[in-house]
């Protein structure tokens, strides 16, 4: 049995065979045919294969993943039975007597360059497109298997180096048991959409990709970061054993949901969850969820090759405040950048994407995209209690600049007759040092502040949320990071507005006590701890925790800060 270290992810014990989710290898050599009516048979021959696994693949996603995924699928079909492409390939092999694979990937290139130069978001999306199926047709040239991850009809356990946020949307939850990664952090984007959608994962193993091959027996312990390759049946049974105590533990606190949240002193505060799209709404309601602490909308723009329209959204928008049934929805508007791309939008490579030009920024240049969601947003803000909050803000010029053009949309939408609600709160994401210094500024100007502390952590220490090597400086209980928390929150209460966090600290067991006495208003995190959460609240006294933050501000390292909550809540 192999055993391989990573970072807890998202918690849970899967145990299934290993599926690894790795591009193939489609290298291949320019050789001279002499029968070339038999190439020319092969490429069909390949191009035939893929266009019937492309039609199972259409045909499963519009089943499990809605008609808007499969259309991606219904286009590369499309692709294929173009004569325009197909044609000059066969061509290709008998004047030039070459082999197909050289024919086809010469042919495409030449295609994608041009379509790639062209003024004209419609044809750069069909060069994705082409690149797409080359590479399916010459995976069936050179016989070498390409994965499908939509296409996975048993239970498995993904083994991938990363998982994008739309490969790990397109998961289906239930064949998809769990899954491993090489690289990633806690607070990367696959990691949180793990815990959104109850997959056991286990990121930031360097090797898992290396170690583990199709087929093999994995065990992911989500809650202690481990992964075991082709466990003995002694270890099998016993991951049984500590999975059983982990749903009996569930299911005791299942008991919590639809209790309040409060101190066993009596202070009452909020947990809200995290989502990601409208149907990570059950998972909120059946854990009993006081509201949507964050609503991350770029989900709705990843993993399709367009914008979604301003109906679209609004039907997205309108679904999860209604599902909410008058509960606070925060939603924050649109997040891109960092490691969530968005290919259509063809912006050029940057060397620093985290830093770079994202969220607000990019919003308040391409204003087309902005107005379109906040429209959207407004024109939904009748069916709930919407709360919306900007990414990213570093200065109050930003907030100032979105506030106009959100404004500028009210009253537009107005004078067209639109019913908007008058009373939409419009708060920040504090996730940027500078905002976190400048928080008594802010609270002037906002209704509300949320902490994003996975963006703020990354940024006070320098250490990239993504890079599993420089993890030992993501140091949520650093005395340096609880003191700009601190600051956020008096400069919320000091003008009389309230303080939220829904960055991963909010659900994080040790981190909470001191939020608690830090006076947090609103924890949001994603929906499976929130009634973990809950009973750890319960048997807390505010006022005890009120001293215990107190003392740890002025503590010197995070060993200390842990030490101190583990003896005050004897955890
Ligand atoms: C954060 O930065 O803490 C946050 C909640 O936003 P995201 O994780 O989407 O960057
Ligand atoms: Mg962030």
């Amino acid at each position: 049995m192999t055993f391989l270290q990573g970072i807890a992810a998202s918690n849970g014990i899967a145990i299934a065979k290993a599926y690894k989710l790795v591009e193939p290898d489609l290298s291949f050599e320019k050789k001279t045919v002499e029968n070339t009516e038999e190439e020319a048979g092969r490429f069909h021959a390949a191009l035939e294969k893929s266009k019937d696994e492309l039609s199972q693949i259409r045909d499963r996603a519009m089943v499990d993943l809605g008609a808007d995924k499969a259309a991606i699928f219904e286009a590369h079909l499309l692709v294929l039975s173009d004569p325009e492409l197909v044609t000059p390939i066969e061509d290709k092999i008998k004047s030039e007597n070459v082999n197909a694979e050289h024919a086809l990937k010469e042919t495409a290139d030449m295609f994608i360059t041009m379509f790639e130069q062209m003024d004209n978001e419609y044809m750069k999306e069909r060069a994705a497109d082409i690149r797409d199926v080359t590479k399916r047709v010459l995976s069936h040239l050179l016989g070498v298997h390409i994965v499908n991850p939509s296409m996975i009809a048993e239970e498995v356990i993904i083994i991938a180096e990363d998982l994008t946020p739309s490969d790990t949307a397109q998961l289906n939850r239930n064949f998809v048991k769990g899954f491993t990664t090489d690289i990633g952090g806690r607070t990367s984007h696959s990691a949180i959409m793990a815990r959104s959608m109850e997959i056991p994962a286990v990121v930031g193993t360097k090797t898992a990709t290396e170690d583990i091959q199709n087929g093999d027996l994995v065990i992911v312990d989500g809650l202690k970061g481990e992964v075991h390759i082709n466990p003995t049946p002694e270890a099998v049974e016993e991951y049984r054993r500590v999975n059983d105590q982990y749903e009996a533990q569930k299911a005791e606190w299942a008991k919590l949901v639809n209790e309040k949240t409060v101190s066993s002193d009596g202070h009452h505060v909020e947990l809200a969850a995290n989502i990601g799209t409208p149907k990570d709404l059950k998972g909120v309601v059946e854990n009993g969820g006081e509201g949507v602490g964050l609503y991350r909308t770029e989900f709705l723009y990843m993993g399709r090759d367009q914008m979604p329209t301003e109906e679209e959204q609004f039907e997205a928008y309108k679904a999860v405040l209604e599902g909410m049934e008058g509960k606070p929805v925060v939603v924050r508007t649109l997040d891109i950048g960092g490691d969530k791309e968005l290919p259509y939008l063809n912006l050029p490579k940057e060397l620093n994407p985290f830093l770079g030009f994202r969220a607000i920024r990019l919003c308040l240049e391409e204003q087309s995209i902005f107005r379109t969601q906040l429209r959207a947003l407004l024109r939904a803000s009748i069916y709930g209690n919407l709360k919306i909050m900007f990414p990213m803000i570093a200065t109050l010029d930003e907030f100032r600049a979105a506030k106009a053009i959100l404004d500028e949309e009210r009253t537009k939408l107005e004078s067209e007759g639109q019913q908007v609600s008058e009373k939409i709160e419009l708060g920040i994401m504090v996730e940027i040092p500078s905002t976190a210094v400048l928080a008594d500024q802010f609270a002037k100007e906002v209704d509300f502040f949320s902490i994003g502390t996975n963006d703020l952590i990354q940024y006070t220490m320098a250490a990239d949320r993504m890079n599993e090597r420089v993890s030992y400086l993501y140091q949520p209980y650093s005395p340096s990071i609880l003191r700009l928390v601190k600051m956020v929150i008096d400069a919320a209460h000091a003008e009389g507005k309230w303080a939220g966090m829904c960055g991963e600290m909010a659900g994080d067991e040790t981190a909470i006590p001191l939020l608690l006495g830090l006076g947090l208003d609103e924890f949001s995190m994603s929906a499976t701890s929130i009634l973990k959460a809950r009973s750890q609240i319960s048997k807390l006294g505010k006022a005890q925790m009120e001293k215990l933050a107190k003392e740890v501000l002025n503590m010197r390292t995070t060993e200390e800060v842990i030490n101190a909550v583990k003896k005050a809540t004897q955890m």
